[in-house]
């Protein structure tokens, strides 16, 4: 196994104890990410006053998306929390380990109030959600002159949620609250399941294909069996393990020739979106070289896909078998999966401090190029649009380069800020972006930001709608825990708008 695998697990099995991310982050100092254990990453070694260059750079790119981070994940930060505890739960050195950990529920005891619960994070999460959640009844509304704005503190009795301010509202807004409710218990029960200390074989990930079987993309079913994952045979197993397989796999759903979006009637891929998906299938899926051993035979093997992950979070700290499974659906591609964002290093504090800024480094990257023999990933704390000022990844190539957003809240208003410097620059690139959000309007929101402000200079490569590889796990927010949404939910792509620059010679 390689030594970077290695470190980036034993950061995720940091994360076992942690409470909710947001309580953690607010407590912090500014930068307080930083103040972590000084260990070198990956044996190399940095004199202090390099380590105070690169601290004080990260600094500074810190200092201004400190307050946003703070609060998109208090007003928009879903399923970071959640997405966390899978994470941790994922790390094989926590499933594995035998006897270190036993189990203190039972497949069938899986259902506690918040408040009630066994799991100590599970109460301190209730504390959270009683102490930032205002109560949705009608009447706290501004403007109805009935009641002041009051924080949650009921638990529904079939959710074991702090849902409403008093049994009253609750009673009263009870139908509203039957929306939701049934996905609030089961969030209920998969939170408690991931902390039920059982062994979870769903978090064990298939290996390379094989070379005869093809991969059937049409839904997690068909993926998940033909991909030849074991021991995935209940549904809340699918839930846990689909949150950490929806990265990959939406990503590779749009990009590979087995993609179950389609070009034309009914279909999600535009015309545009076929030049620009076309183009990196080519790459993605070279032809066969032939393999004679003789020197007539020999190819140049092509340079790997870049796939730039902007403003990553919690997806950056995914186990390394997670982002692997991309490979294994490409087995003749090449990958260099990018990881990029001031919030890029959350949850990862063991691998802090960050290398020197270096004249051949000069973002500071974490690099591990032995995660697998055709991927590599890299991870740099700080914004795209600083770096691309910089001309540092140029030039961008559309058979080469994709952008993959997850969740970017383009259209949030406490973030979108942030992303009015970087969308120009991809959309300059011309090349794919992927986006997607956490509910239809999340990700609706986005849609319409990104075409007011790049004032109709981009084409849509894939409509969006709903994505068939998103979370199956629902997760909700703990500040308003009635807003249940998936990692993933929603899908689309755009790009720059292309003008023809040649006459066509056929047609
Ligand atoms: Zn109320
Ligand atoms: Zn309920």
């Amino acid at each position: 196994m390689a030594l970077p695998e290695l470190a980036a697990r034993s950061a995720l099995s940091k994360l076992g104890a942690r409470c909710c991310t947001p309580l953690r982050n607010q407590s912090r100092p500014a930068n307080g990410f930083l103040q972590t254990q000084q260990r070198p990453f990956h044996g190399q070694r940095s004199s202090p006053a390099a380590v105070d260059g690169g601290r004080q750079s990260v600094a500074r790119s810190r200092s201004a998306p400190q307050s946003y981070a703070t609060m998109k994940r208090l007003s928009s930060g879903f399923a970071q929390t959640a997405i966390s505890s899978v994470i941790s739960l994922a790390n094989p050195q926590d499933t594995k380990s035998g006897g270190a950990r036993s189990p203190v529920l039972r497949p069938d005891d899986l259902f506690h109030s918040f408040s009630d619960s066994p799991v100590p994070e599970i109460r301190r999460r209730a504390a959270f959600i009683k102490q930032h959640a205002s109560c949705p009844h009608p009447d706290h509304q501004p403007g109805t002159g009935n009641t002041a704005a009051a924080h949650v503190n009921f638990e529904c009795p079939d959710c074991g949620i702090p849902v409403y301010c008093s049994k009253e509202h609750w009673a009263d807004d009870y139908e509203a609250h039957l929306e939701v409710c049934d996905t609030l218990r089961q969030i209920n029960e998969d939170d408690h399941d991931l902390r039920s200390g059982r062994f979870f074989p769903e978090f064990e990930y298939a290996g390379p294909q094989m070379d005869e079987a093809l991969v059937n993309l049409t839904n997690w079913d068909t993926f998940l069996y033909t991909r030849q994952f074991q021991a995935i045979n209940d549904d809340r197993s699918m839930r846990q393990a689909t949150r950490l397989l929806t990265y990959p796999a939406t990503i590779a759903s749009v990009l590979h020739e087995l993609s179950p979006y389609s070009f034309g009637p009914g279909g999600r891929i535009t015309v545009e979106g076929l030049k620009s998906i076309s183009a990196l299938r080519y790459t993605l899926h070279p032809p066969k070289s032939g393999g004679g051993q003789d020197v007539k035979s020999l190819r140049l093997e092509a340079p790997p896909v870049r796939l730039f992950i902007l403003g990553a979070r919690a997806e950056s700290s995914l186990p390394r078998d997670v982002w692997v499974q991309l490979a294994h659906l490409f087995p003749n591609a090449r990958f260099h999966l990018i990881f990029i964002g001031p919030e890029s290093m959350a949850n990862r504090d063991d691998e802090f401090p960050l290398p020197p800024r270096t004249p051949s480094n000069p973002f500071g990257a974490i690099v591990e190029d032995r995660v697998w023999p055709k991927m590599k990933i890299s991870t740099i704390v700080d914004y795209y649009h600083n770096i691309h000022r910089t001309g540092y990844f140029y030039p961008y190539d559309p058979y080469f380069d994709c952008f993959v957003l997850f969740h970017p809240g383009l259209g949030h208003p406490a973030s979108s800020h942030e992303w009015e410097e970087t969308i120009p620059m991809l959309l300059e690139t011309k090349a794919p972006i992927i986006a997607t959000g956490y509910t239809q309007t999340d990700m609706e929101r986005d849609v319409e930001w990104v075409k007011k402000t790049s004032a109709g200079e981009l084409d849509i490569l894939m409509e969006p709608g709903e994505n068939v590889f998103r979370s199956l796990r629902w997760d909700i927010n703990d500040m308003d825990p009635q807003d249940v949404s998936a990692g993933n939910w929603g899908t689309w792509a755009f790009r720059g708008k292309r003008y023809e620059t040649t006459h066509k010679s056929e047609s």
